[in-house]
């Protein structure tokens, strides 16, 4: 079954509300632009994707902990990082449509249409020009751009347009009962910050010697004015972010370790090599020494997953500039050079930060397959989500082949003795096929069927997602059956 790309797209969607796994959220009242929620299956996986992430990263790592600080923070933190007044987007109206777009996206768009149409020399020029203008922080030019090249509005197809201007990504609300200016605080807009101002209290209570890094798994929010395609670009997500304090001078080496550490835990996963790529950027901030994204090709295009930053020292110095605390470092070990301790520094930074909604929706179109089953006598069909089984939301489904004469009982005896273990389903309606698909839709790697004969030698049918194959095993088996295939170990090591 051959499906355009847009159409696949649309049928993961539509598949992840059918079966629990990301709703709009606020829906009953017609939803609330680009905020999602996660269902009983959605929980679930994006759980078990937080999990691998916190293994690989802090309980493989001895030098690597995990943290988890507020999302509410000092407003102050806020201007030392430069959100306050950097984190921005250029924003243009069209006067007509009322509505507002990304100046810089309205360009790319451009571009993506002259490369397409095989206008390769108009888009190099126009990303030239664009670059340029957004490194000049030139307002003006990418209006005189967006102009020039003639972008009409695609509501109202005028060419209609305001004054650019930049517009502020962070939610700000009030703290405390009495409403002035001095009890403003942020939604935090990405989770780093909460590490740097930590990292002495980590530093000093854990006993760390660098190289250590600190981890976190926590919600960001961001005023997107933009928001589009499902949850790549939502107003409130989830990062999964690590900062890797090193030597200043060693930044390079580490950064190359990370940048390719990283990637190796995406392919892990069993995706297709092809399906990623680095993407390095070329317009650093002017902080960062190096930086690479690593891109996955969804059914839109490639887009970015993870950044993988050197972001030099700069949030620790603004911090003591700001904090007026001192965030140096003693290293005691002997450099070979002078023969002396490194001694005081404040550390470089390393960052690894992925966005969970992504990686989640991610996992959901690499996994959805939507079967031929057909044969000569009839047609047939499956959607499977051929999920790694270390993420599968429901490790082991449990049936009695009919509700009587005893087999619900002894289904739910054997339930009882696994569910300690792996999260199981336990299901009675329906015929067995029927109770084979919706497992298969929401990526159960077994289905174990309990039957007369069960009764008889304690033996069950096992049915496998992938291959759909049966096979007869001991009911004291399945301990090891299920735990082998959803161990850790096999992602891990
Ligand atoms: P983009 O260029 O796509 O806006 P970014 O470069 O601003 O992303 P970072 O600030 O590097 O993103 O954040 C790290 C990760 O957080 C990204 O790689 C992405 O996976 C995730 N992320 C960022 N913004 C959003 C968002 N609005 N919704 C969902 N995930 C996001």
């Amino acid at each position: 079954m051959s499906k355009s790309t847009d159409e696949l797209f649309k049928n993961v969607i539509s598949h992840a509300k059918e079966y629990g796994f990301v709703f709009q959220s606020s829906e009953i009242y017609d939803g609330l632009s680009a905020v999602y929620d996660y269902g009983q299956n959605g929980s679930e996986l994006k759980n078990n994707i937080k999990t691998y992430w916190w293994k690989a990263m802090v309980q493989m790592h001895e030098n690597i902990v995990g943290i988890d600080s507020a999302i509410f923070m000092h407003p102050t933190i806020w201007k030392a990082s430069g959100h306050v007044d950097g984190f921005s987007d250029p924003m243009i109206d069209n006067k007509d449509s009322k509505k507002r777009y990304r100046a810089d996206q309205l360009l790319e768009d451009k571009i993506e249409r002259y490369s397409k149409d095989g206008k390769t020399e108009k888009a190099e020029k126009l990303q030239y020009d664009m670059d340029e203008a957004l490194k000049g922080e030139n307002l003006a030019r990418l209006r005189e751009l967006i102009i020039e090249h003639e972008i009409a509005d695609p509501i109202s197809g005028t060419r209609n347009w305001t004054e650019v201007r930049q517009f502020n990504l962070m939610f700000s609300t009030q703290m405390g009962a009495i409403a002035d200016e001095a009890d403003v605080v942020y939604l935090r807009p990405e989770t780093a910050q909460g590490i740097f101002v930590n990292y002495l209290n980590v530093q000093k209570s854990g006993r760390m010697k660098i190289p250590f890094g600190i981890a976190q798994i926590g919600k960001a929010f961001r005023n997107e004015v933009i928001a589009r395609q499902f949850i790549i670009r939502m107003r409130e997500f989830e990062q999964m972010e690590m900062q890797y304090f090193v030597r200043p001078g060693t930044q390079r080496e580490w950064f190359d370790k990370w940048k390719e550490t990283r990637l190796k835990w995406h392919l892990a996963l069993g995706t297709a090599p092809e399906k990623y790529r680095y993407h390095e950027h070329t317009k650093l901030a002017f902080y960062a020494d190096a930086a690479y994204d690593i891109e996955f090709e969804f059914p839109f295009g490639f887009k970015e997953v993870e950044g993988i930053h050197s972001r030099t020292n700069y949030d620790l110095s603004q911090h003591q500039k700001f904090s007026n605390k001192k965030m140096q470092y003693f290293d005691p070990e002997v450099d070979p050079e002078t023969g002396k301790p490194y001694g005081n520094y404040i550390p470089y930074v390393i960052e690894t930060s992925i966005g969970l909604d992504r990686m989640f929706l991610l996992t959901m179109i690499n996994a959805y397959e939507e079967e031929d089953l057909s044969t000569e006598e009839k047609q047939d069909s499956r959607v499977v989500l051929r999920l790694h089984p270390c993420l599968a939301p429901v490790k082991a489904a449990i049936f009695p082949l009919i509700k009587k004469d005893g087999l619900p009982e002894k289904a739910r005896q054997i339930m009882d003795r696994l569910k300690v273990d792996f999260n199981l389903q336990y299901e009675e309606k329906d015929a067995i096929g029927k109770r084979y698909r919706r497992q298969d839709a929401i990526g159960t790697p077994f289905c174990i069927t309990v039957d007369h004969q069960t009764l008889e030698d304690d033996t069950v049918t096992i049915r496998y997602r992938d291959t759909m194959q049966q096979e007869r095993v001991a009911v004291a088996d399945l301990d090891k059956i299920i735990g082998d295939k959803v161990s850790w170990k096999n992602l891990l090591s």
